[in-house]
């Protein structure tokens, strides 16, 4: 007799199938196997999923399909994975078929079972069947102490966060400054896992992984040497599928001991998984925007729990939800909060804050005076300044001087940036550009400006009012000799083609920058040596932004900018971060000027608690896009109505706030119209309870009047942005 066999597949996001399939098969297969099997008229990849007990039992058996092909050459994936893809599927409201199937490398989705059995024989398949994975000790073979495979002798802060984490369990916000060595604790604590588990796997993730490629070449230096070039592996988006699919096998065969990636690769299958680090967990990247909207850092945690493995979340500007879970436990702190207050290295320190009052500067200076004074003082010495502006192009909008003609994008409701650099305009929500016209396309007057300022045009300014100063030799500081400055740019617009990040970055490490204009790309994450002066140009848009979590982020940036500074102890001793604002005296500068996350939280914190605002409230946004306002608005408003009509009766219905729907800030991309709900709760149970009921009304909707013309409908649990 034939066996049933429960399978997800990946389904269309919003078809009705949502849970698993059954069909039938000659031999009973273990939760976790891979399958090919018969979808419609095309066969597809499939998960064999854990039966819902009395599923057995069903009558029509003899009519199901039977399964096509068994991949036997891999083992299943074990059931803390199969928990987590359950877990996500739940918690983010999506099919678990389309999360565990796009938790899997693409090409395994074509590769037949001989073409996976060729795959498997190559050399990393090869290497566990015949050694087993390395002990990963440290072989002193050259002097290096990284290439050793050893790390530097830490410091004290380092060393009594090392001995919290070994003596404690669970989650851990690793609260570290920027500068203090939190790497050096992701790389030591890692280094003692594999030491200790002959077998135990390591899951270090970042929130852009070209960004960061000093991590990366860290973690190589370290762990390449003692435990082979093929224990650590990456998973990203970046990479192509086969290097992809070579990741993932290694992380699931075990091969891999440490694998680095970015939010997706919460997913990767790692059977051994002991410890996983979540590096910047404040940072926005790890939330997926779109399909299965999950958020990665938490969970990790979550994970960490199902899988025991230790979890080790670090930032100096923690995510307010971070921070508050590792507020003491007797107030009901869940994660363990660790400290390292102060940079690596005697003289080491955080940068000198100083704020300049832009009411008292001549009108319409882009860069106040002082701050043009103190930029030269370090180009004389032959030190590096950073400046920071978060928005790349040459001028955010063009606009003629005679009608009130501006470069609206015709198909969103936004400007299209004005690129000097090939005279474009761009739309940086549907990437429409063209060139710029002669003049005005209303009314033909040559007269056409830019207005704002961009990146593009931030540094053009400078390389002019720098125009007449000569670089210091870099081996006589102040001693010009006779260069003019170079002021270089890094932003997504420089970087756009591969390897030229690295390239551009490898220019300043090299000193051949003076002043750096970048975007946030550069204000994160990097190890620069030189600069020694950061300013924030336009500081104050962010403290009108009518999102809640604008400060948070303002806040974080701006600690991570300031960050970049006096990065070697010889130099911090003077090392500026200036501020230009309007504001001075705004208490999110009063806590940066201190360097005082925990002040700037604490006062966020409260204003959140009397809002009621997360972390002490659950959101979730119903999303819908549509040709019109009116057909997004009808949607949003029927399924408004079907909640309050069907599960008003519901316990805990009570706790949720239905807000009405409004249209997005950037209301049209695309020609597509969006609007959004807000549906919040001061209990989470109750809010996940209230979602799981509304969902089949939805698409109920969807399927009614009140669904025409709409193009798409998605839940947003926990959005970052609202
Ligand atoms: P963070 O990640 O907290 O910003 P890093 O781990 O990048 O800090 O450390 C900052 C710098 O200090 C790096 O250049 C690193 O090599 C160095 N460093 C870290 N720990 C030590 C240590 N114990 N002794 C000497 N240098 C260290
Ligand atoms: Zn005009
Ligand atoms: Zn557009």
């Amino acid at each position: 007799m034939a066996c049933l066999i429960s399978v997800l597949v990946s389904t269309p996001a919003h078809s009705q199938i949502g849970g698993a399939l059954t069909y039938q098969s000659e031999l009973p297969l273990s939760a976790g196997s891979l399958v090919r099997v018969p979808l419609g008229r095309r066969e597809t990849l499939g998960v064999v999923w854990d039966m819902a007990p009395g599923h057995t039992e069903m009558p029509d058996a003899a009519r199901l399909r039977p399964v096509s092909a068994v991949l036997s050459g891999l083992p299943p994936l074990d059931a803390s994975w199969r928990r987590l893809v359950e877990f996500a599927a739940d918690y983010y409201q999506r099919a678990p078929g389309e999360v565990a199937l796009s938790a899997l490398p693409p090409p395994l989705r074509d590769l037949s079972e001989t073409q996976l059995q060729r795959r498997l024989r190559r050399p990393v398949a090869q290497r566990r069947a015949s050694e087993g994975p390395s002990s990963c000790d440290p072989t002193p073979a050259t002097d290096a102490p990284d290439a050793a495979g050893q790390g530097l002798p830490l410091s004290r802060e380092q060393q009594s966060v090392m001995e919290e984490l070994r003596q404690g369990a669970g989650s851990f916000l690793l609260f570290g400054a920027t500068g203090s060595g939190k790497t050096e604790v992701y790389l030591q604590s890692v280094q003692e896992l594999l030491q200790r588990e002959p077998d135990a796997q390591a899951l270090v993730m970042v929130p852009e992984i070209n960004l960061t490629p000093q991590l990366q070449q860290r973690f190589l230096a370290r762990f390449a040497a003692s435990c082979g070039p093929e224990a650590v592996v990456s998973l990203h988006s970046g990479m192509t599928n086969p290097q992809r699919l070579r990741s993932w096998l290694a992380a699931h065969l075990g091969t891999a001991r440490i694998v680095l990636g970015t939010r997706m690769a919460v997913f990767a299958s790692m059977p051994r998984l002991r410890l996983i680090v979540v590096d910047e967990e404040h940072d926005p990247s790890y939330k997926q925007q779109e399909g299965a909207r999950y958020s990665a850092r938490d969970l990790a945690v979550y994970r960490g729990q199902v899988q025991g493995a230790k979890v080790i979340l670090g930032s100096a500007t923690p995510s307010l939800e971070s921070w508050h879970h590792s507020r003491p436990q007797a107030e009901g702190g869940r994660y363990t909060r660790l400290h390292m207050p102060s940079r690596v290295g005697a003289q080491a320190r955080l940068p000198l804050v100083r704020r300049v009052d832009m009411n008292h500067q001549p009108r319409r200076a882009v860069i106040a005076p002082p701050l043009l004074e103190a930029i030269q003082q370090r180009i004389a010495v032959g030190e590096q300044s950073l400046i920071f502006l978060n928005r790349r192009g040459y001028a955010p909008v063009l606009q003629c001087g005679a009608c009130d003609w501006k470069s609206a994008c015709p198909y969103c409701s936004a400007y299209r940036v004005f690129h000097k650099i090939d005279r474009s305009l761009r739309c940086h929500h549907c990437g429409f550009a063209e060139p710029v016209p002669r003049a005005c396309p209303e009314c033909g007057n040559q007269d056409i400006a830019p207005i704002g300022r961009g990146t593009e045009r931030l540094q053009e300014h400078l390389a002019e009012l720098l125009a007449d100063v000569r670089r210091a030799g870099s081996r006589t500081p102040g001693n010009p000799d006779g260069t003019p400055v170079h002021v270089a740019r890094i932003d997504a617009d420089s970087t756009r083609h591969s390897g030229s990040l690295q390239a551009q970055l490898a220019q300043v490490h090299a000193g051949d920058v003076d002043v750096l204009v970048g975007t946030q790309m550069v204000a994160k994450g990097h190890d620069f040596r030189r600069i020694t002066l950061v300013a924030a140009i336009h500081a104050d848009n962010a403290l009108f932004s009518s999102d809640f979590r604008a400060p948070e982020r303002l806040f974080s940036l701006l600690m991570q900018a300031a960050g970049r500074a006096g990065r070697d102890a010889t130099v911090s001793g003077h090392s500026e971060m200036w501020i230009q604002t309007f504001q001075p005296a705004h208490p999110l500068f009063e806590a940066l000027k201190r360097h005082d996350y925990p002040a700037f939280a604490a006062q966020q914190l409260r204003d959140r608690a009397s809002a009621g605002l997360p972390p002490f409230a659950f959101q979730a946004l119903l999303r819908a896009e549509a040709r019109t306002q009116a057909a997004a608005q009808t949607f949003l408003d029927a399924a408004r109505a079907q909640a309050q009509s069907q599960l008003s009766e519901m316990a805990g219905f009570a706790q949720i706030v239905l807000y009405p729907a409004i249209p997005m800030a950037v209301q049209r991309v695309a020609n597509v119209e969006r609007t959004q709900m807000l549906v919040e709760s001061r209990s989470r149970v109750a809010l996940q309870r209230f979602l799981h009921a509304w969902h089949p009304l939805l698409h109920t909707v969807r399927q009614s009047e009140a669904g025409r013309g709409l193009l798409r409908w998605a839940v947003d649990v926990d959005p970052l942005a609202i």
